[in-house]
């Protein structure tokens, strides 16, 4: 589902980081298709109060992973997707030149359904074949790179059992 909000990479950025984030539209309800249409420019303000406050922004992911582990992607992964803002990883700003961006639908603090962290796994992977400079440990939450800002994917989102499941992919090869 192609969204125009994006823009070329830099031209000497490698891609090496996955950055997850959780989302949910409005704030704590599921399906609907929202988030889908926020990242293409097509929510509609009359829908929801809580729109009306975020329909004129211009944002995107990469990939969005629904509740049934369905993903849906919106910008290339050669292509700079807009989902960090501000942040800093290991020492380099601007995350958005240099890092792939998921988005999972849920909430800080309700726990995210297995078929996601199964979607996310695959992907990863996928992403770590694609693009090697992706380093095993290069896997940060928009909370880890935006701290003070940013929260989620939050405390219910759990990171060991994403990290087994990626390795159970691998057949236990790091
Ligand atoms: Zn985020």
């Amino acid at each position: 589902m192609p969204s125009p909000n994006f823009d070329s990479r830099p031209d000497n950025a490698r891609i090496k980081l996955i950055v997850v984030h959780g989302i949910s539209l409005p704030p704590g309800e599921y399906g609907g298709g929202h988030i889908r249409k926020f990242f293409c420019n097509r929510l509609d303000a009359g829908e929801h109060a809580y729109f009306e406050s975020i329909c004129e922004m211009r944002v995107s992911a990469h990939c969005l992973i629904e509740r049934d582990g369905s993903i849906v992607q919106f910008v290339s992964f050669r292509e700079r997707a807009w989902h960090a803002g501000a942040s800093e990883w290991r020492g380099e700003t601007a995350c958005n030149d240099f890092s792939v961006g998921i988005e999972l639908e849920g909430c800080d603090d309700e726990a995210y359904e297995v078929e996601q962290y199964a979607s996310l796994a695959g992907l990863v992977a996928a992403l770590r074949n694609r693009y090697p400079e992706i380093a095993a440990d290069a896997l940060a939450g928009h909370s880890d790179i935006a701290p003070g800002r940013k929260t989620d994917p939050g405390p219910a989102f759990d990171w060991s059992r994403l990290k087994r499941m990626i390795s159970g992919r691998s057949g236990g090869v790091a």
